[in-house]
């Protein structure tokens, strides 16, 4: 009942000509696929070229980014309008990678969802616990921490065209995957997070994608258990024929 959806965020890589090579290649090998969402996240530069590639297929748009302010004084940043201006379906929020690295906060993650959401946008909302934390028995606390804030005031309709990725921050790009149970138990978890902030009947219906070093190999695994609705993939989206095994295993 809950359609999966496989995204590839191909994080800084790809210049215009590589990402129309790859989203060429990746619309045939899937253009069979069905009962599967398809999602490529190109960086900000690649996007026209290919919103404009994979016009008329089964494959859609997200951006990695966006920022909450519709225009103005904001140097470097772009804005709900301009991502839908461009094709973009989609929009990742609070990827692990923004968090560590640009500051990225759980309050701007909101701000950033509910501005994507107001121009018609769908956020991947990313949540993710440290290493460390997992370690000190913290993933229960952080994740209701981070699935809280970043939902907070989002209305049911707001809530329904939302997808929430757990990416255990230890298991990106490290080739070390959640095994199926721990993703299972976290996205569960996250559920009965979306069910206490909202009702039963929107925790159903969400999508929740695990992401983190997901492969064709373990895909299916992750992908057979009840609460995982899909994958959010890095490093295996940057090749079309590892990303069309992973969409077939979500089929
Ligand atoms: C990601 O960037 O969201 C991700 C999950 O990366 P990887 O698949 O490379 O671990």
């Amino acid at each position: 009942m809950r359609t999966p959806i496989i995204a590839g965020n191909w994080k800084l890589n790809n210049t215009v000509g590589e990402a129309v090579t790859l989203t060429t290649e990746l619309k045939q090998l899937v253009a069979d696929a069905s009962g599967v969402e398809i999602v490529v996240a190109p960086p900000f530069t690649a996007l026209a070229a290919v919103s404009a590639t994979i016009a008329g297929s089964n494959v859609c748009l997200s951006a990695q980014d966006v920022y909450w302010e519709e225009r103005g004084a904001f140097t470097g940043e772009v804005s709900p309008t301009l991502l839908k201006d461009v094709g973009c379906e989609y929009v990742i929020v609070g990827h692990s990678e923004r968090r560590q690295y640009f500051g990225e906060t759980n309050e701007g993650v909101n701000r950033k969802a509910k501005a994507a959401l107001a121009q018609g946008l769908k956020p991947i909302i990313c949540v993710g616990e440290l290493l460390e934390e997992r370690e000190a028995g913290r993933t229960e606390a952080v994740i209701a921490t981070q699935v809280a804030a970043g939902i907070a005031d989002l209305s049911t309709s707001d809530l329904l065209s939302s997808v929430i990725a757990y990416e255990p921050v230890w298991a990106i790009g490290t080739g070390r995957t959640a095994t199926p149970a721990q993703a299972q138990e976290v996205h569960s978890l996250i559920r009965s997070l979306v069910a206490l902030a909202s009702s039963d009947d929107v925790a159903g219906q969400i999508r929740i994608q695990y992401g983190g070093s997901v492969k064709p190999d373990n895909a299916a695994a992750l992908l057979t258990k009840p609460d995982v609705d899909g994958a959010l993939v890095g490093g295996a989206s940057l090749d079309a024929a590892s990303f069309a095994a992973i969409v077939k295993a979500a089929n």
